[in-house]
């Protein structure tokens, strides 16, 4: 007597045994499908029904066959209650109800088969039949002759999974997935011919054991070769997706050595896919681009969260700027296993926008000179008043020299009166220039009450023509670091702005309230009119690039002063007042202060 059945009936629990860990673990340690954990179970359940089936084969008593038997029907109940689950989750067809209703008929299946005497397989206790195989082994027969009421139902419930099978894998066939259809097809078939197998032995058309545990085996095997196929192809399109994204992407283990690289990353830093796999950026890239990377990294890795970051370095001897993205793959209790980086080279939009930003403030330098040539009238008439008040004091002061006795107190006060009148022409001749240079003036501590008075000194002229009433807040010590022309060209745009917004008001209902205040440990300067005011809506609009409702307007003021905030670290913005006109609000750090911008020269 040889034994080969029960072995090889080990063996097959074995390499289910094997599967259930495979997809087991490949769901504990990553997000993969939940397919997977379904069909790890699938492999347990299969696993423990032919191992009571190998003890069933040795049974020595009916009792001990009829128990073994009770266990081997629990095995095949979760079998089909888990099956249908496992198909509608690998193709995607879910018909819900029938699912459910397939669960519960067999769940019934089950508790009848624990319920009744001698299990839903047999009506009466059986007796201990043995059975020769060709190979001389000899073991307890397992053929169910007198099948049960129970055992009956339990068949067309068979012929319902694989009609579900069926319908899932045409579905498949359908949608162009060719290969898994085959498979299930495949699967579904081998399956069912063991069934058809064990009915023919039941019925003794054939003289031979049941041999439903290899039609398992050879299922669970199908599906898994398909699974695999799958998953490699996965990874095969991942790989060629990776590589034709035109973004630099690499993967990297918590120790810093890279597990993964695309094309991209290869294209931008000069790198090689074999050469680089395993070892840090340390080892092979610059020593600046690999520290910088690290610490963002491990930032990411800590947090849980992305990091995004713009970097400026050296590479090949000219400075690039990278805008980097990094970011933990996460396992599902939270901890990170792994971390992304997805880098692009960013240096020639840099360089553009930094070209067309020029370009705008050019634009917009000439609409200023256009507009402060339009004010010269009245500054012209600034500067008249001062240089009269000179003439008239220095001809008092040669007519008091040919008095006989020189009165040298009245002498002094005419110089000091001369002296004050040449400053005040000298400011507003100075805010003028200040106005219509083109070279930037590096950053320095700005006054910033003093900054504005400049401007309002500028535009004092403009303000009694039109007839507005200024009233002005502006707090002393408010010093920021600042480019003063930038900042002033700012606040002149503002006060342009808010006068022409103004035009149609009638005389003596144009307002424009001027503050510089310390609040939340920054300058906030308001520049607020009664003008025709602004819609909510389009409080973000006007600071778009030439967006203008004026028919001689550019519409790049407003674009230009945000960049300006921007570049000194500051922000601005529009509100509707509740009455009537608009305020305009910036916002810039104080010197001496963290963010304030250190820059020697301006943007
Ligand atoms: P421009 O003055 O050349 O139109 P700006 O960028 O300076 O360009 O302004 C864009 C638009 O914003 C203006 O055309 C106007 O519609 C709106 N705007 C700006 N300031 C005010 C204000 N104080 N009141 C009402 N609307 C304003």
């Amino acid at each position: 007597m040889s034994a080969i059945l029960v072995p090889s009936l080990y063996v097959m629990s074995g390499v289910c045994a094997f599967a259930a860990l495979h997809h087991g673990l490949a769901v504990m340690q990553r997000r993969v499908s939940q397919v997977h954990l379904l069909f790890a179970t699938l492999c347990a359940v299969v696993m423990v029904y032919i191992l009571v089936r190998a003890g069933a084969y040795q049974a020595q008593t009916v009792e001990a066959l009829v128990a073994l038997r009770k266990w081997e029907v629990v095995g095949v109940c979760l079998i089909y209650i888990i099956f249908p689950w496992f198909i509608a989750g690998f193709t995607g067809v879910r018909p819900r109800r029938f699912l459910l209703a397939l669960t519960i008929f067999w769940s019934l299946i089950l508790a009848a088969n624990l319920i009744l005497p001698y299990g839903a397989q047999f009506a009466d206790l059986p007796t201990l039949t043995y059975f020769d195989l060709p190979w001389g082994e000899r073991v307890v027969d397992l053929r169910v002759f007198q099948p049960s009421l129970v055992h009956k139902i339990a068949l067309l419930a068979i012929l319902a999974i694989m009609a579900f099978g069926v319908h899932a894998s045409l579905d498949q066939y359908r949608r162009g997935l060719k290969s898994r259809a085959r498979s299930l097809a495949w699967a579904l078939g081998i399956f069912f011919s063991f069934i058809l197998f064990n009915w023919a032995a039941n019925w003794g058309i054939i003289d031979f054991i049941h041999l439903s545990e290899f039609g398992f085996l050879a299922m669970l095997v199908m599906m898994d070769l398909e699974m695999m196929r799958e998953s490699r192809n996965d990874k095969r399109r991942m790989r060629d997706v990776l590589d034709h994204l035109p973004v630099a992407i690499c993967l990297k283990d918590l120790r810093g050595r890279f597990q993964l690289i695309n094309r991209g990353f290869e294209t931008l830093f000069h790198v090689d896919d074999d050469a680089i796999l395993g070892k840090t950026a340390f080892d092979t890239l610059p020593q600046d681009l690999a520290r910088r990377f690290r610490i963002d990294e491990n930032q990411a890795v800590e947090t849980g969260e992305d990091v995004e970051r713009e970097h400026v370095l050296d590479w090949n001897g000219a400075p690039h700027v990278y805008e980097t993205h990094q970011f933990p793959l996460l396992r599902q209790d939270g901890t990170a296993y792994a971390v992304c980086g997805v880098y692009f080279d960013v240096t020639e939009t840099r360089q553009k926008d930094e070209a067309l930003h020029k370009f705008r403030r050019q634009i917009w330098h000439t609409d200023r000179v256009a507009s402060t040539g339009a004010i010269s009238a009245s500054l012209a008439h600034e500067i008249c008043q001062p240089l009269a008040a000179i003439l008239n004091n220095a001809q008092a002061g040669l007519r008091f020299l040919d008095h006989d006795r020189v009165d040298l107190e009245e002498i002094r006060e005419i110089f000091q009166d001369v002296v004050r009148d040449d400053k005040r022409a000298g400011t507003i001749i100075n805010g003028l220039r200040a106005m219509l240079q083109q070279q930037e003036t590096p950053y320095a501590d700005v006054d910033l009450a003093q900054c504005i008075e400049e401007v309002l000194e500028l535009l004092h002229g403009e303000m009694i023509r039109h007839g507005v009433d200024v009233e002005r807040m502006l707090e002393t010590h408010l010093i920021v670091r600042a480019n003063k022309t930038q900042l002033q060209q700012v606040i002149l745009n503002l006060t342009i702005n808010a006068l022409e917004a103004m035009a149609e008001q009638p005389a003596g209902e144009r307002r424009l309230r001027i503050e510089a205040t310390r609040t939340d440990g920054k300058a906030a300067v308001s520049i607020s009119d009664s003008g025709v005011g602004i819609a909510e809506d389009m409080l973000d609009r006007i600071f778009e690039g030439f967006y203008t409702t004026k028919p001689q307007g550019l519409g790049v003021g407003l674009e230009v002063c945000r960049s300006i905030m921007e570049s000194h670290h500051g922000s601005i913005w529009a509100e509707a007042n509740p009455d009537r006109g608009a305020t305009f609000r910036f916002s810039l750090p104080l010197a001496g202060g963290d963010a304030a911008p250190k820059g020697a020269a301006g943007a």
